[in-house]
């Protein structure tokens, strides 16, 4: 067995005004399987399953940045130039595995997925399989599901199911290899929008209705059965959710069944997902916080969440710390390569004015002017960073987008987390090592480009009607 593998993976953000150039992206390609960046997730979920199996395995390109705007065009050619590369030069090839987001934008390609998939298949025929693993926020075209001969979907938000998720994908293109199967997926959209905050996979609807999905793939003629949840903050003529179920093409009536009764399960609750963290405006939140007996509080600033793709660089929340005179608070991250470069030329116990954050967010926006007092300079993950005290607050400034997923990463930069009974943090949904780490979790709802309060986002080429913007939305 002889089979192809390949990953492209990034969350675009259409609303940021960031592009994502070639630059932003983790590439590997045959040193990939000492890199636990991959090993660990979807790509090497499937890595290490056809290593077990001692196929031949073909890397060829792996290539994820942090969610951020749309993809440049030249970026994207030429990681699909790559791999169709990889795959010729290898040819002939019996399969081919792709780790994929399926969220992805590039600037003059709406459906890049699709895009990719039609030229895997102009180049390399039809007869190929091609298996497909995606992040649960994927949104799934009629492209992909008819150029595709099966999908899996990551079942857990947070996601702690990447690797399962790459093998579930392995195990299908092995099984479609070994019994020669003729597959097809079905699917159905649903026109609705949903954020990730009100749908983690622990917490009804979800959990029921991942549980159905995966208790219908008990029926031997279903390969894969899964939701994919789709994107609100890409303003995209896919928008909405799929079902997508994957079978035999002699099973076909039976997946078409499968995806109608997955769909309309899906319809029927649709009024029940709401936030399943507490989830309050700016001001409520920081006040709720401070009176809380539980501590300590954290709170995501869930308008400028970087794992969705915002810029991370509002000083909103900051500003709103500041005018309430809170004391105690740790403030991370706000980007500011400018900021960072000037408090490492002033060095440690300076203090400088500053503007800080994005320049103009909106029209009466304007950066924070502080006076900040350098408590320490260092790195946080790979980015240069200031830890900065603004009247009482300690903030995390950083000079490029950084996850803040783990509180060990703030102690790397000498801060005692202790310290702080309340930490407000640039995230929506918080990561299991926040969770772990927070007696109390809340969602401040702040404006930004991942705004949670999608009935107040003006989109323009998102289908319409589509609930719960369009509440009397009707399907089927
Ligand atoms: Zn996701």
């Amino acid at each position: 067995m002889k089979v192809a593998v390949a990953s492209l993976m990034h969350e675009t953000n259409t609303f940021t005004e960031h592009k994502t150039p070639y630059e932003h992206f983790f590439i590997a390609e045959e040193q990939v399987f000492e890199d636990p960046f991959w090993m660990e997730k979807l790509a090497g979920g499937i890595l290490s399953y056809f290593r077990q199996q001692n196929a031949d395995i073909i890397p060829t390109l792996f290539a994820r940045a942090i969610p951020s705007g749309p993809i440049e065009q030249d970026a994207f050619q030429k990681m699909i130039r790559t791999i169709i590369d990889k795959i010729r030069y290898a040819w002939p090839v019996d399969g081919i595995c792709l780790a994929l987001h399926g969220s992805m934008y590039v600037e003059t390609i709406d459906d890049p997925e699709g895009y990719f998939l039609k030229q895997l298949r102009k180049h390399f025929g039809c007869g190929i399989p091609i298996i497909c693993a995606l992040d649960m926020h994927a949104t799934v075209t009629s492209e992909m599901t008819s150029l595709a001969d099966g999908l899996t979907v990551y079942r857990t938000a947070p996601h702690i199911d990447e690797f399962e998720t790459g093998e579930r994908a392995a195990r299908l293109l092995h099984r479609v290899l070994s019994e020669k199967l003729d597959t097809i997926i079905e699917s159905v959209r649903l026109p609705m929008l949903l954020a990730g905050e009100q749908s983690e996979s622990d917490t009804p609807p979800m959990r029921d209705l991942i549980a159905y999905a995966i208790q219908l793939e008990k029926d031997k003629s279903i390969l894969a059965a899964d939701y994919t949840l789709g994107f609100p903050w890409a303003d995209s003529a896919h928008n909405g959710i799929r079902v997508v179920v994957s079978a035999e093409r002699k099973h076909q009536q039976k997946a078409r069944e499968a995806a109608m009764a997955m769909a309309d399960r899906f319809w029927q609750v649709r009024d029940q997902f709401s936030f399943t963290t507490e989830a309050h405006p700016l001001t409520q939140a920081l006040l709720l916080a401070m009176s809380s007996p539980a501590k300590p509080v954290v709170i995501g600033d869930s308008g400028d969440n970087p794992t969705a793709g915002a810029s991370e660089d509002l000083s909103i929340a900051l500003a709103e710390m500041i005018r309430l005179k809170m004391r105690n608070v740790l403030h991370a991250v706000i980007v500011d390569a400018g900021a960072v470069q000037t408090c490492r030329e002033a060095g440690i116990g300076a203090t400088v004015d500053l503007q800080l954050g994005r320049a103009v967010y909106e029209s009466g926006v304007e950066p924070l002017a502080v006076q900040a007092h350098i408590i320490n300079t260092g790195q946080y993950e790979q980015t240069d960073a200031a830890v900065l005290a603004i009247e009482g607050i300690t903030v995390v400034v950083t000079s490029r987008k950084a996850r803040v997923h783990d509180p060990a990463n703030l102690a790397s930069l000498g801060i005692d987390l202790s310290q702080y009974p309340i930490l407000v943090i640039k995230s929506g949904y918080l990561s299991p090592e926040y969770q772990a780490f927070a007696a109390r979790q809340m969602l401040a709802l702040t404006p930004g480009d991942t705004n949670e309060l999608l009935e107040t986002i003006a989109y323009k080429k998102t289908p319409r009607p589509i609930y719960p913007i369009d509440p009397d939305t009707s399907w089927p």
